[in-house]
């Protein structure tokens, strides 16, 4: 099963058509497998579009949203936030820098916000918004060292989105997705349950 979740990303990661790679990342937990994008035109470079945590709810107009957002990050290092990135809620996209391609990056767990304006990640430190992205899936409920069974792949307790500055190689994850506990993971395999419902985002 580790194999086949080395080289099996979830569905909706393979539907947006970004070929993933496994990558071997020293932050990986025992459990948990990351993909890394690379568009089909050969860049490893996306911008990655989202709404700022700090604008949900805003719907001034742009200028008065551009204002409100300097404010925010103003605001933020002056409180010696750490984060390099600010968190992003859905609908996430990522934009291949090298042709311009754009694709959502959803599932089940992230509804879509119908209208939200969606804004280009920055770097804190050094203002650029050009990153390498990956996707960690959390598989705490699969027995790892069990033979590979299809589907499991679509089947993480979460997911979160790693993103690593393309300028400073300031690295951060601005968007995670609690799919199901791990207890209620547990008790679902115990059971023979499938998940029928996803569960909610975590903020
Ligand atoms: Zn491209
Ligand atoms: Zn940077």
């Amino acid at each position: 099963m580790r194999e086949y979740l080395q080289t099996h990303p979830p569905r909706f990661v393979a539907d947006i058509g970004w070929r993933t790679a496994f990558v071997a990342d020293r932050e990986l937990g025992a459990d948990e497998f990351a993909h890394a994008f690379a568009c089909g035109c050969g860049s490893t470079h996306f911008r990655v579009l989202g709404v700022p945590v700090s604008m949900s709810g805003a719907r001034p107009g742009f200028v008065l949203r551009s204002m409100l957002r300097v404010w925010n990050e103003l605001r933020a290092s002056a409180s010696g936030d750490a984060a390099a990135v600010e968190r992003l809620l859905p609908p996430i996209a990522l934009e291949c820098v090298g042709c311009g391609r754009r694709a959502p990056l959803h599932s089940q767990a992230a509804p879509e916000r119908v209208g939200a304006p969606l804004e280009a990640l920055r770097c804190r430190p050094c203002r650029r918004s050009t990153f390498e992205a990956w996707i960690v899936c959390r598989h705490a409920a699969s027995d790892l060292e069990a033979p590979a069974r299809g589907g499991e792949e679509d089947r993480p307790d979460a997911w979160r989105l790693v993103v690593r500055c393309r300028t400073c190689g300031g690295r951060a994850e601005p968007y995670t997705a609690e799919l199901r506990s791990s207890q209620q993971a547990r008790l679902d395999r115990l059971y023979g349950r499938e998940p029928t419902s996803k569960g909610e985002p975590s903020r």
